[in-house]
């Protein structure tokens, strides 16, 4: 027998959970698929290697949406400063320029804004549990997970999804939140550009010395940047996530190394600032592409997160983006609810569409300006750009513009964005 929902969601990762979440305060029948249960939280573990730079407008979301009391009690990382730089060259005539990469530095700070903080870095397993944990409190929400869906059905008026146990799921409406490979998007005939960056990322868990920091850096090569993201404490050691940009055969070969050689080549590669490192406790690489849907919404499905648009993650927006369509989808369909509307009408859904699309490809193109800008080799774009980042360190207002963009604050905030 079919079981029918007002809404059905498929993935229950950090975008459809949060969705999920939102939507359960209503009195909507809700049902949320995902094929891969959440990691549980384990006390004094080594963090997950999946980790997230959490803006203060999506702690807002997390916590209008419950999932922040249960996140606060597990591993979470403030921080309080932001710094970009660019490394000197190691080749060609720029190699012969006096080195002026501590002077041509722009750090943000959350006093000079007058919060607390810039924003977290949580592993997106702790994320996703925890919102999963504010789905269990809410009898209208059934979250089905570990459940595979065998077949989908999104042309008629009547969705159904089938799971490998047999049971049909329908509902008017489903929303892809099921990340960059989509089924919901390809079963919908959603098309998407997509293109593939020359670069790709090694992310890797180390263990460092010292206190805990509270300062996340980007250091530019030509290459792309040397990122670093301190983690919580767990278990009486300081961990921190390294991300290294390169070009794909050099990411590879950095795969290939041995623990200790990789390590001490970070070591040297890295700028001073960082940490003496223990050890490299896990390591992954990431091809990186950027991705926008042609369409988010279609009569009766609609796409958020990576499902609808992937970018650059080097500036690491990615789900702060998502959290963003979350709580800009669920005031939507609330609002139409509540109006007495049928949430699955393409005109409810297209005012989501609407609201995000534009967001979602400047940050797209910003991502964009970056990854070119800080890639071009001239000597003459070099200097400008140096001399842009010392300038921009000492330019208040711009400063303040600059953040209050990056903690997603500016703007017209959709209700679960807003402070709590
Ligand atoms: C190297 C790297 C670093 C990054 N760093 C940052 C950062 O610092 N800050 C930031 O904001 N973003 C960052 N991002 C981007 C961020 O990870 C993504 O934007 C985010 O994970 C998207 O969340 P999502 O819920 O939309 O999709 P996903 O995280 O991909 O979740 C999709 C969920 O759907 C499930 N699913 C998929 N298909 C199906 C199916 N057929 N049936 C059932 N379930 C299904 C999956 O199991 C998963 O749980 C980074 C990305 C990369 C590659």
């Amino acid at each position: 027998m079919n079981r029918p929902y007002d809404v059905i969601i498929v993935g229950a990762g950090m975008v459809g959970a949060t969705i999920a979440c939102g939507l359960a305060r209503s009195d909507l029948k809700i049902a949320i698929i995902d094929a891969v249960p959440a990691k549980p939280y384990e006390p004094d573990a080594v963090p997950g290697i999946r980790v997230s730079a959490i803006s203060l407008a999506s702690e807002n979301v997390l916590t209008n949406v419950g999932a922040w009391q249960f996140l606060k009690e597990t591993r979470l990382c403030p921080y309080r400063h932001l710094a970009v730089n660019e490394l000197p060259a190691e080749h060609g005539l720029a190699a012969k320029l006096p080195d002026i990469s501590s002077w041509a530095r722009t750090q943000f700070s959350a006093q000079e804004i007058g919060q607390s903080h810039l924003g977290y870095i949580i592993e997106n397993d702790l994320i996703q549990w925890s919102l999963q944990q504010v789905l269990l409190t809410h009898s209208n929400v059934s979250l089905l997970c570990p459940k595979n869906i065998v077949a989908m059905d999104l042309q008629s008026d009547t969705k159904t999804i089938t799971l490998e146990t047999g049971e049909v799921l329908e509902s008017a409406l489903v929303i892809g939140a099921d990340g960059a490979q989509s089924q919901v998007r390809q079963a919908a005939n959603i098309g998407q550009y997509r293109e593939q960056y020359t670069q790709s990322a090694l992310v890797a868990t180390v263990s460092y010395q010292g206190a805990q920091q509270d300062i996340t850096w980007q250091s530019f090569t030509e290459h792309g940047p040397l990122a670093f993201l301190p983690l919580a404490e767990s278990g009486g050691q300081q961990y921190a996530s390294l991300v290294w940009y390169d070009k794909t055969d050099a990411i590879r070969e950095l795969m290939a190394m041995e623990l200790p050689a990789l390590r001490r080549l970070i070591q040297q590669k890295y700028p001073p600032e960082l940490p003496r490192l223990n050890r490299i406790e896990a390591r992954g690489s990431f091809p990186l592409f950027k991705s926008h849907a042609h369409h988010y919404a279609k009569a009766g499905v609609v796409l958020a997160g990576d499902a609808a648009h992937t970018i650059n993650p080097l500036a690491g927006q990615g789900v702060n983006l998502g959290f963003m369509d979350a709580a800009v989808l669920v005031d939507i369909l609330l609002k139409a609810q509540l109006n007495g509307e049928r949430i699955a009408d393409l005109t409810v859904l297209r005012r989501f569409e609407k609201k995000r699309r534009l967001s979602n490809q400047s940050m797209m193109g910003l991502m964009d300006v970056f990854y070119h800008g800080f890639g071009n080799k001239h000597l003459p774009v070099r200097v400008a750009r140096n001399l842009g980042l010392g300038f921009a360190q000492r330019l208040g207002f711009a400063k303040h513009k600059v953040m209050a963009y990056a903690t997603g604050l500016s703007g017209d905030l959709p209700r679960l964005a807003k402070p709590v």
